[in-house]
């Protein structure tokens, strides 16, 4: 090409021209399109968005743009009989009963019938009366310390603060402790930090005004409860029932809502029983929180009233190509769902926006230039991501056998919920690759660049800065976890995943307008991100930057080195510690045995890893020389992938056939936060909890085969690297 000379230029060149193609009006004209009205999974409006996705799609020249369908298990509220809580005497007295629905605070935006009713889905439908406890965050810890307190749920209702972990969790531990219902709230000291006073809340700023309430599923699983491992196809038979999935604790069997801290204040503002410990008292004005059980005034209960169905709806992912024009049966996956409790513009759709913005950006160059990217991207609009990953996990569960061969990595969006810094999960083989794109995006942020801070990456290392040796300059990338998409390419089938977003910096999981109805296209342009979209722009550029990375770059960045050392120098070191606080010590000896295998199969994972390197650089020369012969970067392709595959155990962990992946699982405890091999830490917990020799021995046998496990897998990528086996 003429003024182009070397194939960096020419990577530059590209890259360039698809960030400049990226554009702030056209994220916003695409948001404001698919947040006109709410649209929860499974309804006629949710089918209307994935017509209007579908068609900007089409519009933006992505190819065979089509629906990918499932039948599957939703729930709904009754939205003409709102779920409430009440304040009950003796006699069937009511003294309170708490609003069911959010007030709209922009008509114009927010106004739609219905869209205030605040509701949980898979909630289990009936009215329960009792006393409350107040539960903090329902941790099993929290629970734990309830019970050292002498004060116990059962009979009772729970009152469960949002933060530190997954809804679905509190609720399952509330249940498991014998809670007859549970009430989810957003304390003040989490969701309105500068103040209650409406100069301090939305509209006014992002913090969660009184009327506001989290909704969200409560189911503990992903993917259609009714078909386990399968896709919800019309061929499909049910394996699984109803009642199993609550046998299960899959889905509740206690009636469950959510309430603003403007009406909860009415029920814990009356609570008796001892006080709170510090770490547990919130935010409410003038209020000594206290544990309970019940009520000052012995004659007053709680009764709660949930309407709920259980229901078997169509859900449809959209799902469109850019073809690669060498290696077309390579894919490189681009995700993010569409599907929101009710407008939804910050989750998901602020990622929906993007989304199509870098489908409009690729084409575009594609247009300008001649230039195709050699492998295939995909571009996936997820369906009922909100009830439980159930679009993404029902079409990675339907086309498994293809994308586990075929799939070279996922790439997630679910929300860009602030403008304070980009954050990851991803498993270590991607530290790289993530880290190196984001040093090419311009900082969104004016104040952040007068601070010399001019990339993404500057800011994003800053916030969070790496704790991985072996890659000095990579941001800190957690594993991942669960709560959004990537987390059956990971957990089934061992497809590398990044998940990235751009958040603010309080500690809370997410952000204070999280699933509310104030989550409308004023949130996004008059409030997290003022300045014409300039951080959505940026997470298209990251986003559309690593597509064009693993679809273009000769040899794929997939780090095998990062993933080895992380296992030598994190992974097993974290283990050897939690195996020397292990008791008792005495008789632990052939789980240390096994652990000193596995140490040593790891030091030789990172030497093959590190003797596989010069092959890549000879690949690489050899193709620069022979532009028209693939099969050295090919071999040296497949092996790169190949290497996260040996660490899937087709047989799952014990008892769950969807967690796959020797090294990265959700956890049992709180589906929001990701585990590091699972099975080994899930016998520790069973050898900590053991309560005889017979169940410890038991615990440790099964704990010396866990770790050896781990280590077949690492034989596995290590055979992966060697030309002959
Ligand atoms: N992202 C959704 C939520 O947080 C679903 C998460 C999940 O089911 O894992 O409510
Ligand atoms: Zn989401
Ligand atoms: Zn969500």
């Amino acid at each position: 090409q003429p003024g182009v000379d070397t194939p960096e230029e020419y990577k530059r060149t590209i890259r360039e021209l698809i960030s400049s193609h990226v554009k702030g009006e056209n994220i916003i004209a695409n948001l404001r399109a698919i947040t006109t009205e709410p649209h929860v999974a499974g309804t006629e409006a949710n089918r209307r968005v994935a017509d209007t996705i579908a068609n900007i799609w089409r519009t933006n020249q992505l190819e065979h743009v089509h629906f990918a369908e499932y039948d599957v298990l939703l729930s709904y509220p009754d939205y003409n009989n709102p779920n409430t809580a009440e304040i009950v005497d003796s006699d069937g007295q009511i003294s309170y009963i708490s609003e069911g629905v959010s007030k709209v605070i922009l008509p114009e935006e927010q106004g739609a019938p219905g869209a205030g009713v605040r509701w949980v889905a898979y909630a289990s439908n009936g009215t329960v009366q009792g006393d409350l406890v107040y539960c903090h965050q329902g941790t099993e810890q929290d629970f734990e310390y309830l019970s050292q307190q002498g004060v116990s749920v059962q009979g009772r209702i729970a009152v469960l603060r949002y933060g530190g972990g997954f809804r679905g969790n509190k609720v399952k531990n509330a249940a498991l402790n014998g809670a007859v219902g549970a009430i989810l709230y957003s304390d003040p000291a989490d969701v309105a930090r500068a103040g209650i006073d409406d100069s301090h809340v939305y509209p006014a700023t992002e913090w969660m005004p009184s009327t506001g309430a989290q909704r969200g599923s409560i189911m503990v699983g992903d993917g259609d409860p009714l078909t386990p491992v399968y896709p919800s196809k019309n061929y499909t038979y049910r394996a699984r029932t109803v009642q199993q999935a609550k046998d299960e604790l899959i889905i509740p069997s206690i009636p469950v809502l959510p309430m603003s801290y403007g009406d909860v204040q009415n029920l814990l503002s009356q609570m008796g029983g001892r006080r709170v410990p510090t770490t547990w008292q919130g935010g409410l004005k003038n209020l000594t929180y206290r544990l309970g059980p019940g009520f000052v005034n012995r004659d007053l209960q709680v009764r709660i009233h949930v309407r709920s169905t259980l229901q078997r709806r169509t859900i449809r992912n959209v799902i469109g190509y850019i073809r690669g024009n060498q290696e077309p049966d390579r894919y490189v996956i681009l995700g993010n769902h569409f599907d929101a409790w009710v407008y939804g513009s910050v989750d998901p759709n602020s990622g929906t926006a993007v989304l199509a913005e870098v489908g409009r950006a690729l084409t575009a160059v594609i247009n300008e230039t001649g230039w195709r990217p050699s492998r295939t991207i995909i571009f996936c609009a997820w369906d009922a991501e909100e009830f439980g990953l159930i679009g993404s996990t029902e079409w990675v569960q339907e086309h498994a056998d293809l994308l586990a061969r075929r799939a070279v990595v996922y790439l997630n969006v679910d929300s860009i919920f602030g403008n304070a810094s980009m954050y990851a999960t991803a498993v270590p083989s991607m530290y790289k690759a993530a880290t190196d794109a984001a040093k090419n995006i311009p900082n969104p942020m004016a104040s952040e660049r007068q601070a010399n801070r001019t990339t993404v990456y500057d800011t994003w290392v800053r916030s969070f800065p790496g704790k991985f040796k072996s890659r000095p300059d990579a941001p800190d990338m957690p594993v991942p976890s669960g709560g959004s998409d990537h987390a059956t390419f990971i957990n089934y089938l061992g497809i590398p995943v990044i998940d990235f977003e751009y958040r603010n910096y309080t500690n809370y999981d997410t952000y204070p307008l999280y699933h509310t109805l104030y989550e409308t296209h004023t949130l996004n342009e008059k409030i997290l991100d003022t300045n014409n979209f300039a951080v959505h722009v940026a997470v298209g550029q990251y986003w559309a930057e690593l597509a064009r990375m693993f679809a273009d770059s000769p040899i794929l960045p997939i780090n095998v080195s990062d993933y080895a050392k992380a296992i030598a120098d994190v992974y097993l070191p974290d283990l050897r510690d939690a195996l020397r606080q292990a008791q008792p010590q005495s008789e632990l000896k052939i789980a240390f045995d096994q652990l000193n295998f596995v140490e040593k199969a790891a030091a030789r994972l990172v030497q093959a890893a590190g003797e596989f390197e010069p092959s890549i650089d000879e690949a690489m020369e050899f193709f620069e020389m022979n532009p028209f012969d693939q099969r050295q970067i090919s071999a040296v392709n497949e092996r790169l992938v190949a290497a996260d595959r040996c660490f899937v155990n087709p047989r799952g962990l014990p008892g769950n056939p969807t967690a796959r992946h020797v090294l990265f699982a959700i956890s049992k405890h709180d589906a929001y936060s990701g585990k590091v091999m699972p099975g080994v830490y899930d016998q520790l917990d069973d050898l900590r909890d053991a309560k005889t020799k017979a169940e410890r021995q038991t615990a440790i046998q099964r704990l010396a085969q866990q770790i050896s496990i781990v280590q077949y897998s690492i034989e596995c990528a290590i055979n992966n690297l060697a030309d002959i086996i």
